[in-house]
């Protein structure tokens, strides 16, 4: 086995001998590695950079939930463990690390759990729960519209009153895995007009499949289709559906965001190919430029990871992080997309889906999800007009 080089391993021996840094009970690290070792040494998955977007496998998302590794901090009265939300980190960051197809569980646990926790009624934390936290009950956000993206105080899908229930008029589009999931949770107005911005918008729990509700594919570049359109073609829904208190959408959907913005995933979407190409400098041997892009580029990943823990450690203690999360994922994500360029322009493998090395078809796979990593959750640039107000105050 060759060597990646003195400079390289005296870093490797100091990252070690510090080790990660401390979150929670970092025995359950252990487990986590030995189960995903064990599974992708069985032919269960195949590491997969953004996996947690497109790697959409109920079976896996299952035996995780067997496990208690979904909704861990879901309360232990709704199926789940009762831990903290730093104990789900040392989770996520383990199965992101290693590319695991973790997508169909992954909305509901991430964002839809807390938010059901903090607003929703308690039928609604009976009904959903279980479901999140044995990992067999997906959601999908339903957010974003053709004219209401970074502006989603634009949203014009309107809820109206009918007295026993909701009916439910406007299109949603990018809806990630709307087409597999068993409920949505839709920002829509229910009082005023797309002027009064902020005010008269309200969330709706909306159950899937619906007969008023289409849901049309849209395709992405590498010929899959993840997300969607959706229209609500006066959709009905129970009086239930509404989720915390009509006109308080805005304020519930920000702290949502803020879940949804601030997660591991917005710097470890491509660390599987990071580790695949350090493997392969390993066994074959690296330049003295391949070892110090390989050596910037861990140090890079290393300080997001400080900064994303950081992140966690607030929102788990209540605090809204909002400017911090914002410069995490703008960091993060420029991050993700830049280690695929740097490992294209460095490693000697041409990048292509299908090849028969699997690095080649890790890095052409990596290089099609690149575009989407500074756009979802909200553009880098929206992100650094958060960050830049923050600052101002
Ligand atoms: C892979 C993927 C998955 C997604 N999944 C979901 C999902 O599940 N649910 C959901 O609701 N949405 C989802 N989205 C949508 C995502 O949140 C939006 O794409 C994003 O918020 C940007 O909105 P937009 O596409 O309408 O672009 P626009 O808002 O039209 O922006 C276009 C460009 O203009 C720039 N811009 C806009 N306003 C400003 C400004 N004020 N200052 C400076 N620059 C500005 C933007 O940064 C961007 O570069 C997903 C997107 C992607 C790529």
């Amino acid at each position: 086995m060759a060597s990646l080089g003195a400079v390289t391993a005296r870093e490797v021996a100091m990252a070690e001998s510090q080790g990660p840094t401390p979150l929670s009970d970092e025995r359950l690290r252990g487990e986590v590695r030995a189960f995903l070792h064990e599974q992708a040494d069985a032919g269960e998955f195949v590491p997969r950079c953004d996996n947690w977007m497109s790697g959409f496998d109920p079976a896996f998302s299952a035996r995780l939930g067997d496990r208690g590794w979904v909704g861990m901090a879901i309360p232990v009265e709704y199926g789940g463990q009762g831990l903290s939300p730093l104990d789900r980190v040392v989770v996520a960051e383990e199965l992101l690390a290693h590319g695991a197809p973790v997508a169909a569980h992954w909305i509901a646990d991430r964002q839809m759990a807390p938010s059901l926790l903090a607003h929703g009624s308690d039928d609604q934390k009976k009904r959903y729960l279980p479901g999140i936290a044995s990992g067999t009950t997906y959601f999908a956000i339903g957010m974003s519209e053709p004219d209401a993206g970074s502006d989603l105080a634009g949203v014009r899908t309107r809820a109206v009153d009918t007295g026993d229930g909701w009916e439910l008029t406007g299109t949603k589009v990018w809806t990630t895995g709307a087409h597999l999931a068993h409920a949505m949770v839709v920002l829509a107005r229910t009082d005023g007009s797309p002027t009064d911005r902020h005010a008269g918008l309200s969330q709706f729990v909306v159950d899937l499949p619906n007969a008023g509700i289409e849901i049309r594919p849209i395709r992405s570049i590498d010929g899959s289709a993840h997300f969607n359109e959706v229209i609500f073609h006066k959709a009905r829904l129970e009086r239930s559906a509404l989720l915390g208190t009509r006109g308080d959408g805005w304020k519930q959907v920000m702290s949502e965001l803020a879940w949804e913005r601030s997660g591991p995933e917005r710097y470890l979407s491509t660390m599987p190919l990071l580790r695949a190409w350090a493997d392969r400098l390993r066994d074959r041997g690296a330049t003295d430029g391949q070892r110090r892009t390989l050596g910037e580029l861990t140090a890079r990943a290393w300080t997001l990871r400080e900064m994303s823990l950081n992140v966690a450690r607030e929102l788990s203690a209540g605090r809204r992080p909002d400017v911090a999360a914002a410069m995490v994922k703008d960091l993060g994500s420029t991050f993700e997309g830049d280690l695929v360029d740097e490992i294209r322009q460095s490693s000697s493998s041409s990048a292509r889906i299908g090849s028969g090395d699997p690095f080649a078809s890790m890095l052409a796979d990596a290089v099609l999800h690149t575009p989407a990593f500074t756009l979802r959750g909200g553009t880098n640039e929206i992100l650094r007009s958060i960050v830049g107000r923050g600052l101002e105050t």
